[in-house]
């Protein structure tokens, strides 16, 4: 069976957990627990065929302005962290919250930080969650679709709560890791 490691990445409490939870352990979580990094591992038959995922996740990436950046090794340490788990991994998943407009702005700049230590053809998939809290969306879908033409890459709109697409965003990512 195929093997692969992926990485979740996207800024505090947009739903990172949540999202990786609801794929593999089938449960919504409810509470937040501001974790750095956990690990996770499904085998799960997509396009007739097994595959181990090995999800590490949740490194929760801080850069300004959310950081306030007093101390300077902190920060570099951030970086390296960000590069180890870059480097660790085949594929990533890049996730904001629908209802933080800010947090849409991390994506970019962790795409960025992805295509220098991983080159531009790398496997990704952009997520935004929290589809099912509708009045407090600040990410219009007109913007997702206009940044999913431009940066080339697939966009899925989720809801970990609702389990809505929340398995088409690692079958996307775990077809794109295959034909690495
Ligand atoms: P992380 O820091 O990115 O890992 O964020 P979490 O996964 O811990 O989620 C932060 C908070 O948002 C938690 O209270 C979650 O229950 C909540 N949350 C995450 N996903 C969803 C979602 O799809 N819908 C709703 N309504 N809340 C969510
Ligand atoms: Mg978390």
């Amino acid at each position: 069976m195929r093997q692969f490691t992926s990485v979740v990445l996207g800024a505090g409490g947009v739903g990172k957990s949540a999202l990786t939870v609801r794929w593999v352990r089938a449960v919504f979580l409810d509470h937040y627990d501001p974790t750095i990094e956990d690990a996770y591992r499904r085998q799960v038959k997509i396009d007739n065929e097994f595959t181990s995922i090995h999800t590490a996740i949740f490194l929760t990436i801080q850069t300004a302005p959310q950081l306030e950046v007093t101390d300077t090794a902190g920060a570099e340490q951030f970086t390296a962290l960000n590069e180890f788990y870059i480097r660790s991994a085949q594929g990533f998943v890049l996730v904001f919250s629908l209802t933080q407009e800010a947090s849409l702005r991390e994506v970019e700049s962790l795409r960025q930080q992805i295509y220098r230590v991983k080159g531009t053809t790398v496997p990704i998939v952009v997520v935004g969650t929290k589809s099912d809290l509708t009045a407090e969306r600040e990410v219009h879908r007109s913007h997702i679709q206009q940044l999913s033409q431009n940066w080339g890459l697939p966009f899925y709109e989720t809801s970990a709560k609702r389990n809505w697409h929340v398995d088409e965003v690692f079958e996307d990512l775990v077809r794109q890791m295959r034909a690495q």
